[in-house]
């Protein structure tokens, strides 16, 4: 089929996810159809250089030679088998490795298959551990979280976020939590400096939790960057505040790495860049390299041990998806991991990350940039209407939506959150090609706002 019925046909029946479809029917949004190295193909031949990583989980490129074969390999075995009841190779492999990587005491790994879903898992295990902990508590039935935090469209995963337009709409269904301010600096209240927010920042996360302590059922926070609330970078030494408090106050802390993890930051997780060690750690988007959905969530052996005793004691953990651990995925995992190693991909990270510091420095003066964001190979830039009242655009104006369409005219791929422009090149990405996405993003702020 050609562009043209095939793009009628999405029309009449494929419902986007967070995407106005009204507007989305009147647009000549390009059809993938293949993929090769960091570029994608459309079906009408033209080719782009896929700047957002595929939205943020592809790691080392499309048709990857060596977890295309992992792959076919274990498809030669067998597609999907269940975890109820049964076990597979790959998922016992993959448990192994991710062991082996992730920070110290994370020796148990809960599946699922999506961001959200890891979240969600490690929500109802924070829950259900304090019930059945030896020592039982008192309720402890509160989570904290963070102001624009994004953890995920799952009714759990929306009640621990902080981003207003998605409580507005399900508010009703969502459960009460406490929220502590997000420590990064840019939109603070008129009158602070920077140094004050965040020293604001840190005395309310301490008051909030030795208020709420004995009812805090676990913190959850994304490390070091929050990424969808606009790649909002935190203060260094934040984290490890988080994790000394929560320590010290007996809370289990949930760090949500699902955009974070595997090499985004510059290290395999964020939290490492802290020496942070959390109780749950939530896993997704790059975990496959990109190439099929998989999540993990990882605890300690503390929280785990509440979960065992007498089948009739009810301690078991009564939650599971029917495609829990599915083999593909994991198999494809397994392989992402390794050419982590084989190909030197962190050090590629911190290479790009290198180089688009140097880039981003060029338009750091434009009068529409208000901010220039990064960690690692995550960048976001927020598009101002005046830089120094930083008064946005009105958001009718969509000019985050137009800069990305005039990025991809130029051939690149890219998705904007809001009026912030995210550049999410894959941490395997070949430095030249960071460069492409930067002149490009650059020349098309340029065709959008002016020089
Ligand atoms: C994307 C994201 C999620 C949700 O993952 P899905 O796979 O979209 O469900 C959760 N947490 C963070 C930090 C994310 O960026």
């Amino acid at each position: 089929m050609t562009s043209t019925p095939l793009r009628s046909l999405d029309a009449a029946h494929v419902w986007h996810p967070f995407t106005p479809m009204r507007e989305h029917a009147g647009e000549a949004t390009p059809i993938i159809a293949a993929g090769e190295g960091f570029h994608l193909i459309d079906t009408d031949g033209r080719r782009y250089l896929d700047g957002s990583s595929s939205l943020w989980c592809n790691i080392h490129g499309h048709r990857v030679p060596a977890i295309d074969a992992a792959i076919r390999r274990q498809l030669d075995q067998v597609a999907h088998t269940t975890l109820l009841g049964l076990c597979n190779v790959p998922s016992i492999e993959l448990a192994k490795a991710l062991v082996e990587r992730a920070p110290a005491g994370l020796t148990r790994v809960f599946y699922s298959d999506n961001g959200s879903t890891a979240v969600e898992a490690a929500l109802k295990i924070a829950y259900q551990y304090h019930r059945q902990r030896a020592d039982r508590p008192a309720k402890r039935d509160l989570f904290v979280c963070l102001d624009g935090a994004y953890h995920g469209d799952t009714i759990g995963s929306v009640s621990v976020g902080g981003i207003d337009l998605f409580h507005s709409v399900y508010g009703s269904l969502l459960f009460a939590t406490i929220k502590v301010p997000a420590p990064a600096v840019y939109r603070r209240p008129a009158g602070m400096s920077a140094a004050d927010w965040t020293a604001h920042a840190l005395v309310e996360l301490q008051r909030t939790i030795v208020e709420h302590r004995g009812r805090i059922a676990a913190f959850v926070i994304e490390p070091l960057v929050q990424c969808a609330a606009g790649i909002l970078v935190h203060p260094p030494g934040y984290l490890r505040r988080v994790r000394e408090l929560t320590a010290e106050h007996d809370i289990p802390l949930i760090v949500d790495e699902v955009a974070t993890g595997f090499g985004r930051t510059g290290t395999l997780f964020a939290c490492e860049q802290e020496q942070v060690a959390p109780d749950l750690l939530c896993l997704s988007k790059g975990i496959t390299g990109g190439y099929l959905p998989l999540a993990a969530t990882l605890v300690t052996d503390r929280i785990y041990e509440a979960f065992l005793g007498e089948p009739a004691e009810g301690n078991t953990f009564f939650h599971g998806h029917t495609y829990t651990g599915n083999p593909l995925a994991c198999a494809a995992a397994l392989a992402s991991l390794e050419l982590f190693e084989t190909n030197r991909v962190l050090e590629n990270a911190q290479a790009i990350a290198n180089r688009l510091s140097e880039r981003l420095a060029e338009i750091a003066a434009h009068r529409n940039i208000g901010e220039i964001r990064q960690k690692g190979t995550m960048v976001g830039i927020e598009l101002v209407a005046e830089r120094r009242s930083q008064a946005p655009f009105p958001a009718a104006e969509r000019v985050g939506h137009r800069v990305a369409l005039a990025t991809r005219e130029r051939g690149v791929i890219i998705r904007p959150v809001g009026d912030v422009i995210v550049l999410m090149p894959a941490p395997a990405m070949p430095v030249e090609l960071v460069d492409e996405l930067s002149s490009t993003v650059f020349a098309a702020i340029d065709d959008v706002l002016g020089g």
